[in-house]
């Protein structure tokens, strides 16, 4: 058996039991694994990270493991500059676009509402869901670890926590889309695109007090739903203001 020394940082943290967490801890292997295996058998998925150091020096996913190897692992940091050195994608996905396994339906509708383009079907199997991403470039939402382990998944992140708004704070956070959010885009039932409509339009779909006090509807290209800025958008739009203030 050969022994390298791993030490993984920030939230890469997350997938490993706590007594390796931020610090050093030697790895026994035989032959010569990839790195990719190797951290993958540690626990953690490829997807979610962004730059391996070995000994110092940025390598691929396929560097292989020699005998005494320092193997230093970073998450997905959009933010920070780190140009200097080999990421191991060449482009994040700048037009930010989701799929969301089956456990996150409400999270989907945050993110709908929001404005980005969210796939979500309770029907989807792992794989299914794998090729979605590849096909349209979509980045994996997942409660699931097992999915962001297959081999063609290239943006895939895990999301902590199990609460709804919370999942969508970390989500909003984790890929610094504080900027991007366009109310009024996207259908929160279907994921359709939805467009401004006339009153007169829609009017006759409309409950009595929707008649009388509102004024300004959309309405989905896809399904036909009818949005209007009633209560529910203030409580939404409420939401979004709270989460720009944690930038
Ligand atoms: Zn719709």
């Amino acid at each position: 058996m050969k022994t390298a020394s791993f030490r993984f940082y920030e939230e890469l943290n997350d997938f490993l039991p706590e007594k390796k967490h931020k610090k050093s801890f030697s790895y026994r292997f035989s032959g010569s694994p990839s790195v990719k295996d190797a951290i993958e058998a540690i626990g953690v998925p490829h997807s979610e990270v962004d730059l391996i150091l070995v000994n110092g020096e940025s390598v691929t996913f396929s560097h292989h493991l020699s005998e005494k190897d320092n193997v230093s692992v970073y998450p997905v940091f959009e933010s920070l500059d780190i140009s200097p050195v080999n990421r191991l994608r060449e482009n994040p996905l700048r037009d930010t676009r989701f799929i969301l396994d089956v456990h996150l339906g409400k999270l989907a509708k945050y993110l709908r509402m929001a404005g980005f383009d969210t796939l979500y079907e309770r029907h989807y199997s792992d794989s299914e869901i794998v090729d979605i991403s590849r096909n349209e470039k979509r980045i994996i939402l997942t409660r699931d670890v097992g999915i962001l382990k297959y081999k063609t998944v290239t943006h895939g992140y895990w999301i902590r926590s199990q609460d709804p708004v919370e999942q969508f704070r970390e989500v909003i956070r984790h890929f610094d889309l504080y900027n991007q959010f366009q109310p009024f885009q996207r259908c929160m039932h279907c994921n359709g695109v939805i467009e401004k409509a006339s009153k007169s339009q829609v009017i006759q779909h409309l409950k009595p007090k929707t008649r009388q006090y509102y004024n300004d509807f959309y309405r989905c290209a896809r399904c036909n739903k009818i949005y209007w800025k009633g209560s529910h958008v203030k409580r939404m739009q409420e939401l979004m203001n709270s989460i720009e203030k944690d930038k």
